[in-house]
Parts: structure tokens; sequence; C-alpha cells
């Protein structure tokens, strides 16, 4: 990222290896859509010459003295999101906020990113995970972000046996939000959405019903389908700031709202009085940045390791080579209809 707005390949130093630390080079790279809101809708402010990327698979080309577990030549799943593990915010257990709201997002926020030949991760001990043999790049890479942000979003709608729950949004996020639904004994599904490679794979991750929010509005087709009483549960995995005006009427007093997007634009996000009952209703509605750390990557792994989930069917676009992320990242601005999610392999 140059400036808002704009990208293109720098040269920069290599970061200096703390002792905690550890410096990687990719094995394979994905652009998110959250580098998209960082360029072009400039959602985190302006940024110069930062190298952008949060999802990657690496080897560890040099590792501080401190660091117990992790060698040199070691492959490794590193999260997105990187807390410093000892901070006072990870103690109180929220580790994604270490150092300030939203601080344990590091990678192309606070600093350079993973789309380099070599890129720097803090707190090395609790940042990585081994990359089992038999587990591909392409399912680890979705371990960064894909898996434990789609899983989030089920877990702050606190997702019970027989829920029914509206799943807005269903790109590489909310289909990991649909798969953590299923997982979690949700009942009826219903998956906002319009391309049809992600309706498709939706229903194979367990949505039980397609809404698609351009033919008609969310609110009235989920309240036909469950004969006006709505759902239980809602994730928000898309849209816009005007989303959560949808997503309360549709929640049954006592719902819960899980929400991952990241709203890249909007002064404020307006909820309706009425529909969450003149503030009595009883309706919760909770936004979170997804947990980083290698302990919940290697339950999320394990996941991976039973069969339980298949995050490497997001990856419709391959590109070999560290130059293909820049075609990577311009298919995940554009998101054309045959695109979920794009990945580049370096080795
Ligand atoms: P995509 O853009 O690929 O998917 C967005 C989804 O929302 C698509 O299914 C799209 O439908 C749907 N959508 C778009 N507009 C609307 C609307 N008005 N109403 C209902 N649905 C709509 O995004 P990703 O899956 O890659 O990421 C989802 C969000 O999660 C992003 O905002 C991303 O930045 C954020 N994120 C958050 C993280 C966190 O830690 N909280 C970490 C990583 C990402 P279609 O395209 O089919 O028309
Ligand atoms: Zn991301």
């Amino acid at each position: 990222m140059k400036k808002i707005g704009s990208v293109g390949w720098i040269e920069k130093e290599v970061a200096a290896c703390g002792p905690s630390d550890a410096i990687c080079r990719p094995l394979a790279i994905a652009p998110c859509t959250s580098d998209i809101h960082t360029v072009w809708s400039g959602a985190l402010g302006e940024r110069e010459n930062m190298v952008l990327g949060h999802e990657a698979v690496g080897e560890i080309v040099e590792v501080g003295s401190l660091v117990k577990n992790f060698k040199v030549g070691d492959k490794v799943i590193i999260t997105a999101i990187t807390p410093d593990w000892n901070s006072e915010e990870a103690q109180s257990g929220y580790a994604m906020h270490s150092g300030g709201m939203l601080s344990g997002w590091k990678f192309s926020n606070f600093k350079d990113g993973v789309f380099a030949e070599f890129f720097h991760v803090n707190d090395a001990d609790g940042n990585l995970t081994h990359l089992p043999e038999g587990v591909s790049l392409e399912a680890a890479c979705m371990l960064s972000d894909m898996v434990p942000t789609g899983f989030h979003g089920a877990e702050l709608a606190e997702i019970e046996f027989g829920n029914s729950v509206a799943v807005i949004g269903i790109g590489p996020v909310g289909l990991m939000s649909v798969a953590a639904c299923s997982l979690r004994g949700a009942g009826e599904i219903f998956a906002v959405g319009s391309r049809e490679i992600c309706c498709n794979l939706a229903r194979d991750f367990g949505a039980t019903q397609i809404i698609n929010y351009k033919k008609g509005d969310i609110l009235s087709q989920i309240m036909d389908l469950t004969d006006g009483k709505g759902v239980d549960r809602v994730v928000i995995a898309g849209g816009d700031c005007d989303t959560f005006d949808a997503a309360v009427k549709m929640l049954r007093p006592g719902g819960k709202i899980g929400n991952v997007n990241y709203l890249g634009d909007g002064d404020y996000i307006k909820i309706p009085r009425e529909a969450w009952g003149c503030g009595m209703g009883h309706k919760q509605i909770n936004g979170g940045l997804m947990p980083g750390g290698s302990l919940r990557s290697q339950r999320l792994l394990n996941l991976i390791q039973t069969n339980r989930i298949h995050p490497e069917r997001l990856i419709t676009h391959r590109f070999k080579g560290l130059s293909g992320v820049e075609e990577a990242l311009m298919l995940m601005k554009d998101k054309p209809k045959d695109l979920i999610k794009p990945i580049v392999i370096i080795d």
C-alpha cells in the first residue's frame, strides 16, 4: 500500500528479529477483503508504504533466542492477528486488543504485512503453529484468517443446538461461519449472498436456505420463511452499517448478533429503537476481531485433520510466485462471479 487508493511494489529492509520473535519467508499467502477496505476505503486511516497482507503459511528463517517451540526451517501457520500475550488485554481475555483496540492486528495495520520475501512475527511461541504433514498449504493458509474469523462470528452469536440462524454474507468468511454454525448444532441456517458459487458452497457447508439480497430485502424474505417469527441468531459477515437494521429486526427477543464484518465506511450504526424492544428486547449485538494465537489455531487445525471442515474448498484461484499477489489482490477487489478466495503459492 503506497497510500490510500494506491498499491505497488517497494523495497524495504528486512525487520530485525527480537528475542521472542521470528522472521519467516512465505510459502503460501492470500489477500483478504480487509486489505481492500484498508487500501481503497482508507478504513484504518492513511498508511504510507506499508506492506499489505496478513494471511500466510511460512518457513522460519530466523528465530529469537527466547523462542522455545520453533527453530529455523520449521513450516508454520501464522495467524492474521498476532497479540502480545503478556499484555493486560490478553490477561483479561481480549488478546486481540493487546496494546489498544484492534492492536493485536499488527500485520498490514501497524507494521508491514506478509506480502514480502520476508516478514516479522512477534511473540513466536504465542502466534505460530507447526504445519503438520498431510495438511495442504491451501487449507493451512485459510487458518490464518478465514477459519478463525468465520468461526468467531458463530462464537460471538453464541450458537446453541437447534438455533435458527441467518448468516448475512457468504464470502469466504461467512462461508466458514456457516460451517461453524453447523458444527455448533444450529438448526435452520439462512445464508444471505448472491453469487452462485458462494451459494452452492454455503449449501455444502450446511446452509438450509439461500437468500439472495439482490432479489428483495432480506428482512421480509426471512420473516416470510419463518412465519413472521424471525431467527434466534444472526452472524454478520457482509453488508454495511445498514445491515444492522435488518439484523436487529429479524432477531427474536433474547437473540444474539455476532458481527465479524469490517465496517469500512460510514460514521454511525443505527439500531432500530422499536425492534430493539425500546431498549428492553434482550437483543445482544457483539462484534469482534478474531482472536489469534497458537492454541486456537491448533484447535481449528484439529478440525481440518479430522475432516470436519474443508476450508481449502474456498479457494477458486491459484497463483505461483510472489508477483502473483498483485493479480490476486485485484481479484479480491473486483470480486468476479467465479471468485471465492485466491491463493498465492510461493514454494
Ligand atoms: P466478501 O466481500 O467476499 O463477502 C461479502 C459477502 O457479503 C458476500 O456474500 C456478498 O454477497 C455479501 N453482501 C454484500 N453486500 C451485501 C448486502 N448489502 N446485504 C447482504 N449481503 C451482502 O468478504 P469476505 O468474506 O472476504 O469478508 C467478510 C468481511 O469480514 C469483510 O468485511 C472483511 O474485511 C471482514 N473480516 C473481518 C475479520 C475480523 O477479524 N473480524 C478478519 C477478516 C475479514 P455477493 O458477493 O454474493 O453478492
Ligand atoms: Zn483478513
